[in-house]
């Protein structure tokens, strides 16, 4: 079985195929979704999407890339979403930082706060960090305890292991199949087994070849394989691996 444990099947990209998509990942054994925030006002379709789709599970917060004080604001009702909510929400985020693409004050504000819902309810944290490791970690130390995952991951071994030495995994997605991503492909061959999960990003974030087209969770046994490959270890081992990781890290999902 293999989970992704980081997709947008939220999005309206998806609206017109999404149950064609569903089934063919079953096909393929892709059994679960984690399905991040991007938004509060995101929030009632993604839960709706988890009381459609019994394999989706959900994040909810607020993207660093969709900061505003109007965001900021609605975030205030996250605690009490969570605890009403129906559907399994075993996360908080996305949440992070983004040097290139954001306001940076609101990005901190939203940081801080969704922080500090995730130690209050002991949830685990999906962290978007783009040249903010140094940063993130420096925070992160505030906060005790807290865990989760660096998702979409692109930095050296050496930033990787300072996020696992803290707590964290880290999502491994389409970025290891570009030949020109040489820091993540490199880091991946040397990563602890127990620190990766694997996930598409899809809508986002193509796989190599096709950068620039919408991206879907199918996709997440080829990331799979060349993940194997590089590591020069057989896929069922560390398909085994990662479904253990995600468990540990969502409490979900659940065994059989
Ligand atoms: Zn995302």
């Amino acid at each position: 079985m293999l989970i992704d444990s980081h997709c947008h099947l939220d999005f309206e990209t998806f609206d017109s195929d999404r149950q064609r998509i569903i089934e063919s990942c079953r096909q393929h054994n892709i059994c679960g979704f984690m399905v991040p925030s991007v938004a509060p006002r995101f929030w009632p379709r993604q839960l709706r999407l988890a009381s459609e789709y019994p394999e989706v599970a959900l994040a909810l917060g607020l993207h660093p890339w969709y900061v505003s004080e109007a965001a900021i604001e609605s975030l205030r009702d996250l605690a009490k979403v969570l605890d009403s909510s129906p559907a399994p929400v075993l996360a908080i985020g996305e949440t992070g930082l983004d040097k290139l693409k954001g306001n940076p004050e609101l990005q901190l504000l939203s940081l801080k706060y969704q922080l500090g819902v995730a130690q209050e309810l002991d949830k685990p944290v999906i962290l978007h960090s783009v040249k903010t490791h140094a940063r993130l970690q420096d925070i992160l130390r505030d906060y005790p305890g807290v865990r989760g995952v660096v998702h979409g991951f692109s930095g050296s071994y050496e930033d990787a292991m300072r996020f696992i030495d803290i707590g964290f995994k880290v999502g491994i997605g389409g970025l290891i199949t570009r030949p020109n991503a040489r820091k993540i492909r490199a880091a991946v061959t040397r990563l602890p087994l127990h620190s990766m999960v694997l996930e598409t990003d899809a809508p986002d974030m193509g796989l190599y070849g096709h950068e620039g087209s919408r991206n879907s969770p199918e996709n997440l046994v080829l990331i799979l394989n060349c993940l194997a490959e590089l590591r020069q270890q057989d896929p069922e081992s560390i398909q085994r691996a990662v479904l253990s990781n995600t468990r540990e890290l969502f409490t979900w999902p659940p065994s059989v």
